[in-house]
Formats: structure tokens, C-alpha cells, sequence
């Protein structure tokens, strides 16, 4: 894995860790399949059936992601699109979140964005009470 991504994983998964809840459960996986290697970088996107896939994951923790969109390089994936589908796979794992076909969203990145959103006061005055 690429350090720029490795050290971009590292830090979301050391925040995902102090907001508690699902952020933490998904943490938990994602830390746990970057230590044993299991996760996978491919140059580009894949095809699955009639679709592009730029993530994908199994139960045991195993997951591939596309660092960039295409070998024309129209769409280069930044460092954080690459995070946040590694993330995504994670709540996959953590929660058995179903996959469900593009374009509709199958829930996975709800969470996702939901553990990004700015902590409100009350919410970080609550986890400095439970430390
Ligand atoms: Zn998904």
C-alpha cells in the first residue's frame, strides 16, 4: 500500500476509534484487515457484470479497492475517495450491510458520512465524559 494512503488510514481509523459507536465497531475491522494484510490495492476500477466496482469486500475482513477510476487516469480517485471506500467496505464487514446495485446508494455510506460529520459540541463533551 502506498504510505500517503497507509498514513491516511492510519489517522481516520485513530479518529473513527474516539467517536465511539458504529465509527468505533467499523474501526475495529478496518484496523484489523490493514494489520494482516488483507486489504488490496488494484491500479483501476473493475468490472462486475455490467458495472465499475472500485471496492469490494468479503466476511472475513478481506477487501480490494481501485486506487484510480481508469488507465486514462479521467478520474483519479484523491487519497480520501480511497479511504472513504475502504471505509465503506468496513461498515459492509462490521454491520453485514447488504450490497445492493449501482446507482442506488445501499446504505454502507450513511454510516460512513455520519462518522465524518463534524462532532458537535455535545457529542465530544460526551466522549471526553466517558474517557
Ligand atoms: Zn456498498
Amino acid at each position: 500500500m502506498p504510505s500517503e494512503i497507509a498514513r491516511a488510514l492510519e489517522a481516520r481509523v485513530e479518529e473513527l476509534k474516539q467517536r465511539g459507536g458504529v465509527c468505533t465497531l467499523y474501526a475495529g475491522v478496518l484496523e484489523n484487515s490493514y494489520h494482516s494484510g488483507r486489504i488490496t490495492l488494484r491500479p483501476y476500477m473493475w468490472r462486475v457484470g455490467g458495472r465499475l466496482a472500485s471496492g469490494q469486500a468479503t466476511p472475513n475482513g478481506e477487501m480490494t479497492l481501485a486506487r484510480e477510476i481508469d488507465s486514462l487516469n479521467v478520474g483519479l480517485r484523491t487519497v480520501d475517495d480511497v479511504v472513504w471506500s475502504m471505509e465503506h467496505e468496513a461498515v459492509h464487514i462490521a454491520l453485514r450491510v447488504e450490497s445492493t446495485e449501482w446507482p442506488r446508494e445501499d446504505g454502507a455510506d450513511s454510516h460512513v458520512r455520519a462518522c465524518r460529520r463534524p462532532r458537535t459540541d455535545a457529542e465530544a463533551t460526551r466522549s471526553t465524559r466517558g474517557r
